[in-house]
């Protein structure tokens, strides 16, 4: 059972344009249900608030689970994840010309949510790509 209500649930999918807030995979297309993270975690006292609350894809999620920082793999320092509810996504993160469907971290903290969610993981990539080709991932060019 989902600790969220149909109308929390809508809310913030409409809030995050239908689709995840770290990799930007659109919900249009999938199967699955794309699950709600505490962007701060319940374990950390994160709460249920709307400010605490990201739409993410499953695998964004399954990735992130509780972790709230992690380290800068060129800098090997201690930073926060990328945070959607206080970060400019395109201050963090940008797509790369090459290899085509990679994300590339721009700061410490998008290099760590990249690396702590495994956002180029293979079959990622492949799936951007993909949704590309049949117009359903227009940022990917
Ligand atoms: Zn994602």
């Amino acid at each position: 059972m989902s600790a969220f209500s149909d109308v929390r649930r809508a809310e913030v999918a409409a809030r995050a344009g239908h689709r995840c807030e770290y990799c930007h995979l659109p919900t249009r297309g999938q199967v699955a249900t794309f699950p709600i993270d505490h962007i701060s975690p319940r374990s950390a006292g994160g709460t249920n608030e709307l400010s605490n609350l990201a739409l993410t894809c499953p695998h964004c999620n399954a990735q992130k689970w509780t972790a709230a920082e992690g380290t800068d793999p060129e800098t090997k320092e201690r930073v926060p994840l990328f945070n959607p509810r206080c970060d400019e996504w395109d201050q963090h993160f940008e797509w790369a010309v090459d290899p085509p469907g990679e994300l590339a971290g721009l700061t410490g903290t998008g290099r760590a949510t990249v690396a702590i969610l495994c956002m180029n993981a293979i079959e990622m990539v492949a799936l951007r790509r993909l949704l590309a080709e049949v117009g359903l991932f227009p940022e990917l060019r």
